[in-house]
């Protein structure tokens, strides 16, 4: 198991304005800010974690809320859905809270076999809350609002949109280890049983869809996840010995990451457990303070200064 891909490890999306992004997550889905730092390649650009207590790998959205951004499409080489996994009999209980909060969803469905609940998010980013068939034994982070019961407890799958899926799937099921579960009309549900949860990949295949165009409300890239630095570079040679470019190790503070375009178009991280989010803050103060790595810190009150304010609640 150690040298396998251990499903998803984050994804990362685009939104607008950031304190609207934040209220989103925090408030009305219940999610805990778990790092508050800024884009590493444009540091007057926050970047937010939001997850589970402790920030686990697979409950993990990110965030670059750029203020000004043009609106995304979604469409073919982008992942287009995330889902989250939320306790059984649940989805009365957010289908009310997103019709009272005026959160933009569709109805209950029944989707690859279990009950969902497709909703957006402001700045029209595709989700899905679901019933997941196996169970999952993951304790969510809790607010006054949303209890254990109700509460969103990480992520069950991802969807990627693409014109052809079989280069993809081959990456999925040759170099990550994940195999087609099962096919509904032109969705093809791959899953990894190196892990219990976030293990789902779903294909859309969409052979006339155009491309996406990557800006506000669309996803930026999925990462999976690997145990440590000896597993990342392990990929880093399989990647390269089926010919596509792929980055160099990069030290993201809280985990180390590669990067590389897969055949479809999709944007594939591959980002490690170690070291975590705990690195630079206690688990009680997770998210409380601005963190900034270490080439930034000399530049803190200008980069304090440019981020746009943000009130935490
Ligand atoms: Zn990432």
């Amino acid at each position: 198991m150690e040298n396998k891909v251990l499903g998803l490890h984050h994804i990362t999306a685009i939104a607008g304005d950031a304190q609207r992004n934040y209220d989103f997550y925090t408030q009305t889905l219940g999610l805990r800010l778990v790092k508050k730092t800024v884009n590493f390649d444009d540091p007057q650009t926050y970047h937010f974690y939001f997850g589970d207590r402790i920030g686990t790998p697979g409950t993990l959205i990110t965030f670059f809320p750029w203020p000004r951004v043009r609106q995304g499409i979604p469409g073919a080489g982008m992942a287009t859905e995330i889902g989250y996994s939320v306790p059984e009999g649940s989805l009365e209980f957010w289908k009310d809270r997103f019709e009272r909060l005026q959160v933009w969803h569709d109805g209950l469905e029944t989707h690859l076999g279990e009950r969902s609940l497709p909703f957006q998010d402001p700045d029209g980013l595709g989700l899905r809350l679901i019933e997941a068939a196996d169970s999952d034994t993951r304790t969510a982070w809790e607010t006054a609002e949303i209890k254990q019961e109700h509460a969103m407890k990480g992520f069950h799958t991802v969807t990627l949109t693409l014109n052809n899926i079989k280069a993809t799937a081959r990456i999925l099921e040759e170099v990550f280890g994940y195999e087609l579960l099962e096919k509904e009309e032109n969705m093809y549900r791959y899953r990894t049983h190196a892990v219990e949860q976030a293990a789902f990949v779903d294909l859309l295949e969409s052979p006339g869809a155009p491309r996406g165009l990557n800006a506000g409300g669309t996803n930026h890239h999925v990462a999976f996840r690997v145990k440590d630095e000896k597993v990342l570079m392990a990929f880093r040679e399989k990647i390269l010995a089926r010919g596509l470019y792929i980055t160099e190790k990069i030290n993201r503070d809280y985990f180390y990451s590669l990067y590389f375009r897969e055949p479809g178009g999709v944007l594939f991280e591959i980002a490690t457990d170690n070291p975590g989010f705990m690195v630079d803050e206690e688990v009680d103060q997770l998210g409380s303070t601005l963190q900034l790595p270490s080439q930034y810190e000399g530049i803190r009150a200008e980069i304090e200064e440019a981020l746009p304010t943000l009130h935490i609640n």
